[in-house]
């Protein structure tokens, strides 16, 4: 038995049924790690003592017959946006590559608690601006399905991490589609929660009116899992909120039959990978199969969501990002010769300017214009006033339907390389992803099906608070798959 191969359940009840230990566990990923990392590059940092260690602690708590949580000792993967407590968080950027994070953040406090192993940190977008990975500063990350191709982004390392095996589950970061994306691409399951369904305290923050910590998995129920463990209101992130809908401890059924499901004419457009719409096509029909009523429904301002979500994100970006200044955070090449600067002018330009890549400054430069006066009026209020509209077209269709499925991506895993010189090309392959945190909703990427070797992932778009019931719906498609 490869240990590496198992769910969260299966890797649990192995634990407690004394099949293997959780040293043994941790060990067989770490191994894994030792010889895949080198060419996948999921990984930035490898916290083997420490894993080792938190591994060793349940194996005493097994020994004395304690009862252990679902998630005690299941080696798991944290997106390098995320902070741990005394190990460092780069956010992908130079400008953070000394910096080693001072306190946990709630999620992590939360799976430790759980006492969940964490094996280290993994490779992004620099500050999660991105959807290849390959906009890290420290190199890109390989798709595990054809490593001459992407894993998809910015939660590129997370995605492909959990792919190959490299850990049992991770959690990932969702603006834009940083989740969904990356899992389709990977051929794994990525829940972006409801907007403040999950605690965005000690994330690094890219835009804070979109950003959402979420679970990238093997399969549904341990996306369920983690999302579990992570969610709820926390006194440290005042958008935070406990899920106003009774979470029943149900198992992930659920009647089909009594299901509207609404379809989107405008995400089946033109610009979609014939391909791709033919997999996506071929989901939807298993549900129709399975007893699902699907409507058309219209979501007519989806057409802008692209452009109003790069306006807002860069501007929420360009006000967040600028502590970066060389002084609370350092950029420390430089801040260790002070004596060389000029001015106080000099210490920010020189460590903005060699410390941000060129997709940061793309954005810092873009919101820092949509917010500038005289501007303002005709960008970043024009963007939020679509994004009204934008939640106003989900509330109708939803008055309709009870889910929206949707494709998560025109294009399955693109090429390394293929895109990186055109910024509008990639943020083109967000199309159909930024709505959903224009709107605050939760979506879930599940596998699919396949276009030649790559994975295609099925978006399930619910109400706020409905990522059980989105799992739910996800988890029928993954048992039609297995049948
Ligand atoms: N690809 C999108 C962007 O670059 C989304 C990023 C994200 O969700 N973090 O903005």
């Amino acid at each position: 038995m490869d240990l590496t191969d198992l769910t969260i359940k299966e890797a649990h009840q192995g634990l407690v049924k004394k099949e293997f230990s959780a040293l043994e566990l941790t060990k067989a990923y770490l191994d894994k790690i030792e010889k895949e990392n080198k060419e996948i590059f999921a990984f930035l940092t490898v916290n083997e003592d420490l894993a080792l260690s938190q591994a060793k602690k349940i194996d005493d708590f097994i020994a004395e017959g304690k009862k252990i949580s679902i998630l005690a000792g299941i080696p798991c993967a944290i997106k390098d946006n995320i902070l741990v407590k005394d190990i460092k968080c780069t956010a992908g950027s130079k400008i953070l590559e000394n910096y080693i994070a001072p306190y946990d953040a709630t999620v992590i406090k939360k799976l430790k608690n759980q006492e969940a192993v964490i094996l280290g940190k993994t490779n992004l977008d620099e500050f999660a601006m991105g959807s290849s990975t390959e906009n890290s500063a420290f190199g890109p990350t390989r798709n595990p399905h054809d490593k001459s191709r992407v894993p998809g982004g910015s939660s590129g390392g997370s995605a492909a991490a959990v792919a190959g095996n490299l850990c049992c589950f991770a959690l990932g970061s969702d603006t834009g589609g940083s989740i969904r994306q990356p899992a389709s691409f990977c051929g794994v399951v990525g829940l972006k929660p409801t907007y403040g369904a999950v605690s965005r305290y000690g994330l690094v923050a890219f835009a804070s009116s979109l950003d959402q910590i979420g679970p990238i998995t093997k399969i549904v129920e341990d996306a369920k899992i983690v999302f579990d463990a992570i969610k709820g209101k926390d006194e440290m992130d005042s958008t935070s909120l406990n899920s106003k809908f009774k979470i029943q401890k149900s198992k992930l059924q659920i009647k089909i039959q009594n299901l509207r499901i609404g379809i989107p004419k405008e995400y089946f457009v033109k610009g979609i990978d014939p391909e791709v719409e033919k997999v996506i096509k071929g989901a939807i029909k298993k549900y129709t199969e399975l007893g699902a009523k699907i409507e058309e429904v219209s979501l007519p301002h989806t057409e802008y969501a692209l452009p109003a979500y790069y306006i807002i994100s860069s501007s929420e970006a360009s006000a967040n990002l600028a502590r970066y200044d060389g002084i609370k955070y350092g950029y420390s090449k430089f801040k260790i010769q002070y004596s060389k600067f000029k001015s106080l002018l000099d210490v920010y330009l020189k460590t903005r300017g060699n410390g941000f890549g060129d997709e940061v400054k793309r954005r810092i430069m873009l919101g820092a214009y949509a917010l500038s006066a005289g501007y303002y009026e005709a960008y970043y209020l024009r963007a939020q006033r679509v994004r009204t509209l934008i939640k106003e077209d989900f509330k109708e269709a939803f008055q309709k339907v009870d889910f929206i499925l949707t494709p998560v991506s025109p294009t399955p895993a693109f090429k390394l390389g293929e895109k990186i010189t055109d910024p509008l090309t990639m943020y083109l392959s967000d199309i159909f992803t930024v709505s959903v945190n224009l709107a605050g909703l939760p979506a879930v990427s599940i596998p699919c099906g396949k276009v030649g070797n790559l994975p295609v992932g099925l978006q399930i778009i619910g109400r706020a608070f409905e990522e059980e019931k989105i799992l739910k719906i996800g988890k029928l498609l993954e048992d039609y798959e297995l049948r």
